[in-house]
């Protein structure tokens, strides 16, 4: 089963589409838009706009069932853009520097 475009949303951190599916445990975890054999989780959608996902990891975990597909976790392939390059050392006269009145930015 591939989701359908509609379905994906953009990560906030590289611009990739991602698939947001529901863990067993009812958090959200962000998977890679496509299926791939090599990820662990288990993943189908359960109503319009919603995926599960299971974790093949885990003690015991079941192989995927003949509806389930095999995806990615995004956070194994997310890179990051960088948010803002560095300021030159000497800004022109019209220019004030802000960045040493910011607060330090805290990841998400
Ligand atoms: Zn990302």
């Amino acid at each position: 089963m591939i989701p359908l475009p509609r379905e994906l949303r953009r990560c906030r951190d590289c611009g990739q589409a991602v698939l947001i599916t529901v863990t067993r445990a009812g958090r959200h975890l962000l998977v890679d838009a496509r299926p791939d054999e090599r990820g662990n989780q288990a993943c189908y959608r359960v109503a319009p706009r919603t995926w599960q996902s299971r974790s093949l990891d885990g003690a015991g975990a079941l192989p995927p069932a003949a509806w389930e597909h095999r995806f990615v976790p995004h956070v194994a392939t997310c890179k990051p853009r960088p948010r803002q390059e560095a300021l030159p050392a000497a800004l022109p006269d019209n220019v004030v520097r802000l960045d040493t009145k910011r607060k330090a930015h805290r990841p998400r």
